[in-house]
C-alpha cells in the first residue's frame, strides 16, 4: 500500500482481512501497530512481529495517521467499537482495505503498463457473487486477464499487481462500502436490492446508503444497476443525463425496457437493446450453470458488465455455457432415482431463498437456521412449488409456524431432514436445501452447513 511510508498506521481486528491490511501497509513502508480484541488475534499479531497498542485507549491514537478496520467490526450499530469510537475523538481518520484498495491501485507500482488496470466493482443484495465470478470467468474465457477479490475469494489487498490490460473484478459487501474512503471503480454493478443484515446498519435506510457509496459523485464510468426495486431505480435516475446517455445500463428481470440502453431477461431469454434497437439477444434456459430467474438477472449484469468492455454478445454468450457455478448456490450435488439434490445453503436470507424456491419444481425444501428481521410471510407465495418442508436448526418450531399452511416436519437437524425428503421423494422431485436463515445456530458458516449437506446426501445416496 503507497501513501503511508514513514507514517503510524493503526489496524483493528486480526483476522485474515486485517493481517493483510497490516502486511500491506508494512511493505509499503509504513509503521504498523495493531490491536484485536481476542487473545488469538494479538497472539498471531505478535508472531507476524507487529506491536501490539491498547488502541481502545484514546491515548494511543497519538502520532496516528489512520486506523484500518476489518470488516467483522461493528463501527455504528448495534455500537461503534471502542477503538473506533476513539479514533473518531481524537480526530483520526477510518478506513479500511477497500479504501486503501483504491487508493493505491491509481499509483504506479500496481500497473507499470501502458493499459492501466480497469476495477469492476459489484454490490447489491444478493447475486453479487455469482455476477462477479461469472464476469470474470467471461473475462478469462474471452480472453481478457482479470482477477477476482473482494468479499470473493481473496482479499482485494492479497491480489497481485495487475498486468497489462488487466481487469480486476471486486465483490462488495455494504460492510466494505460503508468504511472504505475511496471508492471509485471504472465499472460499478448494483443487482439488485432486498432487506438484509439490518442490524449492523440501523435498518433498510443505513443499508442501502452504504450500497450507494459506490454511486456517489462523480461515481464510476459506467453503471450496470438492477432496476426492479425503487432503490436501482433512484440510483439509475440520479446517475443518468437522460435517455441518450449511455453512462448506465438499466437491467431486469421481467421488465422490456427499450429506452437508453438496458439488458433484460424474460421467460429465460436475454436481450441487450441501445436506443431502441434490440442489439444482443442469448437464451439462457438450457445455460446449468445458471438456473432459475434470479440467475437469468446476474446474467443479464454480468452480460451488461463485460459490454462496457467491449466484449461482444456471442462470445458473451460462449463464456456462460461453459460457467461452473459456484459452491453453496444453486449447486446440483448429487442426482439418484430420478431426485436431484441442490445445495443452495447461501441462500441466508428471505429473498435468496424465495428466489431458489422459484428455480425448481416438486421440492422437497430444506430450511430454517438464525432467522433475520422480517418474517418469513415473503416466502409464502412459493409454498406451491413444495411439496413438503423439511425445518432445522434452533427455531425450527416457530420456523415451521410462520411457514402457515405448508407440510412442514421439524426435524431439527441435517442429517434428519435429509433423511426423511430422501424417504419421501419420488422421481422428479429436487431436494433443495435453502435455508432462508444464517447459520450460526449449529455451524461456524454457510460453507459448513452446505457441506454437511452434501455429506449426508452421499452418505445415504452412495
Ligand atoms: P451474494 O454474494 O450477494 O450473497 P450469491 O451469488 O452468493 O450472492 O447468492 C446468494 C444467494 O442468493 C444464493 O442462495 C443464490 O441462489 C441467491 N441468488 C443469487 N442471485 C440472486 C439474485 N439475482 N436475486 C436473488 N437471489 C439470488
Amino acid at each position: 500500500v503507497q501513501g503511508y511510508a514513514g507514517q503510524k498506521v493503526a489496524v483493528l481486528g486480526m483476522g485474515r482481512t486485517g493481517r493483510a491490511a497490516a502486511k500491506a501497509l508494512a511493505a509499503g513502508g509504513a509503521q504498523v501497530v495493531v490491536w484485536d480484541d481476542g487473545p488469538g488475534g494479538r497472539e498471531a499479531a505478535e508472531n507476524d512481529g507487529y506491536d501490539l497498542l491498547d488502541l481502545t485507549k484514546p491515548t494511543s491514537f497519538e502520532g496516528v495517521t489512520a486506523l484500518i478496520v476489518s470488516p467483522g467490526i461493528p463501527h455504528l450499530y448495534p455500537a461503534p467499537h471502542p477503538a473506533i469510537a476513539a479514533a473518531w475523538d481524537e480526530g483520526v481518520p477510518v478506513d479500511n482495505d477497500i479504501g486503501l484498495f483504491f487508493r493505491s491501485f491509481a499509483t504506479p507500482d500496481w500497473h507499470s503498463f501502458d493499459t492501466p488496470p480497469r476495477v469492476i466493482a459489484v454490490t447489491g443484495s444478493n447475486g453479487k457473487s455469482t455476477t462477479a465470478a461469472l464476469i470474470h470467468h467471461i473475462l478469462v474465457e474471452n480472453g481478457r486477464p482479470a482477477q477476482l477479490a473482494g468479499n470473493i475469494g481473496r482479499g482485494v489487498l492479497d491480489i497481485d499487481p495487475a498486468h497489462d490490460g488487466e481487469v480486476v473484478v471486486l465483490e462488495l459487501s455494504s460492510y466494505q462500502t460503508d468504511l472504505a474512503r475511496s471508492l471509485t471503480p471504472d465499472v460499478a454493478v448494483f443487482t439488485n436490492f432486498s432487506a438484509d443484515h439490518l442490524d449492523r446498519h440501523a435498518g433498510l435506510g443505513g443499508y442501502f446508503a452504504a450500497k450507494r457509496r459506490l454511486f456517489a459523485e462523480g461515481g464510476p464510468d459506467r453503471a450496470v444497476i438492477g432496476v426492479d426495486e425503487p432503490e436501482g431505480r433512484y440510483i439509475s435516475n440520479q446517475l443518468s443525463e437522460g435517455a441518450e446517455d449511455d453512462r448506465v445500463i438499466r437491467i431486469s428481470s421481467g421488465q422490456k425496457i427499450t429506452a437508453g440502453w438496458a439488458v433484460f431477461a424474460r421467460k429465460g431469454f436475454l436481450s441487450e437493446y441501445r436506443k431502441g434497437r434490440q442489439v444482443g439477444s442469448i437464451d439462457m434456459r438450457d445455460i446449468d450453470g445458471l438456473p432459475g430467474a434470479h440467475n437469468h438477472q446476474n446474467g443479464c449484469a454480468a452480460y451488461a458488465a463485460c459490454r462496457t468492455l467491449g466484449l461482444g454478445p456471442k462470445g458473451i454468450e460462449a463464456a456462460m455455457r461453459s460457467y461452473p457455478g459456484l459452491p453453496h448456490r444453486s449447486q446440483l450435488v448429487g442426482e439418484k432415482d430420478g431426485v436431484r439434490f441442490v445445495n443452495d445453503s447461501k441462500a441466508t436470507n428471505v429473498d435468496s431463498a424465495a428466489k431458489a424456491l422459484t428455480a425448481f419444481d416438486n421440492i422437497r425444501w430444506i430450511c430454517g437456521g438464525l432467522q433475520k428481521e422480517g418474517g418469513l410471510e415473503a416466502l409464502l407465495p412459493h409454498l406451491d412449488r413444495v411439496q413438503k418442508t423439511y425445518v432445522i436448526g434452533r427455531e425450527a418450531e416457530d420456523f415451521a409456524r410462520q411457514l402457515t399452511g405448508a407440510d412442514c416436519a421439524v426435524c431439527g437437524t441435517m442429517e434428519e431432514a435429509v433423511k426423511c425428503a430422501i424417504a419421501d421423494a419420488v422421481p422428479g422431485d429436487v431436494v433443495l436445501l435453502a435455508p432462508a436463515s444464517a447459520s450460526f445456530d449449529q455451524y461456524d458458516s454457510f460453507e459448513k452447513r452446505g457441506e454437511d449437506f452434501m455429506a449426508q446426501v452421499t452418505r445415504h445416496i452412495a
